[in-house]
């Protein structure tokens, strides 16, 4: 007999939102799996760059995906990202894969093999549910979860937390990136407003404690509905 699917909390968001630290708190207060969706557009992103392949020849890239052996963990307090034999846990954050993700993330076929591995790997979790995390989990990777969020917050307050977060950057060349990234990310995915039956968390206000209790609140609304 198969395992009931597990229940989605679908969380999108812009970059610097806060989404990932805070949907990995409440997937380890829910008992749920974590799944990061960026880091397979990230590896992918790592993947080509390390092919010494042009990222913005979507042809060559499409290719590659065939011989892209992508694997990563579920579990929230066991966090890793795997190509082939190579752990690219931290790679996958530097500068110049942030740089050219939204480029490779825009190609259709790429997104249709990431949407496909996302919902398998949901169905596969062995878990009761999965708290994940994106661009277009509330409306294209599962629209129909049972809860879907929109997590935001200002812009200067996203810029101000990603440059605590990033060493390697001076401020003001982390604000313009994530300016860049979110201007070329909502051409793809409508992520900047919400859409029907999302319900939006503004953080600008909050402290991390503060926003995973507010995710949470949704989510046990949503769950006496
Ligand atoms: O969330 P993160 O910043 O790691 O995402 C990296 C990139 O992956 C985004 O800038 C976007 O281009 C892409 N992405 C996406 N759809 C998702 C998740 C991420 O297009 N669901």
């Amino acid at each position: 007999m198969s395992e009931a699917t597990p229940t989605v909390v679908a969380i999108d968001g812009p970059a610097g939102s806060g989404k990932s630290s805070v949907s990995k708190e409440v997937a380890r207060r829910l008992g749920y799996g974590y799944l990061d969706t960026g880091a397979a557009y990230r590896a992918l992103a790592w993947f080509a760059l390390d092919r010494e392949l042009d990222t913005s020849d979507a042809t060559a890239v499409v290719d590659a995906l065939g011989a892209f052996d992508y694997t990563i963990s579920l579990d929230p307090d066991d966090f890793w990202v795997r190509v082939g034999e190579t752990s690219v846990t931290e790679a996958i954050r530097e500068p110049r894969v942030t740089d050219v993700v939204s480029g490779v993330a825009r190609i259709p076929l790429v997104r249709q093999a990431a949407t496909a591995l996302f919902r398998h790997l949901i169905e596969t979790s062995g878990r009761s549910g999965v708290v994940v995390e994106g661009r277009d989990i509330t409306t294209v990777v599962a629209p129909d979860a049972p809860v879907r969020i929109l997590l935001t917050a200002a812009e200067e307050v996203r810029a101000a937390r990603r440059s605590a977060e990033t060493t390697a950057q001076d401020a003001a060349a982390v604000a313009a990136s994530l300016q860049r990234r979110d201007a070329s990310d909502a051409t793809v995915s409508e992520f900047m407003t919400a859409a029907d039956g999302v319900i939006v968390v503004d953080s600008t206000h909050l402290d991390f404690d503060g926003t995973v209790d507010a995710v949470l609140a949704v989510v046990r609304e949503r769950n006496d509905q």
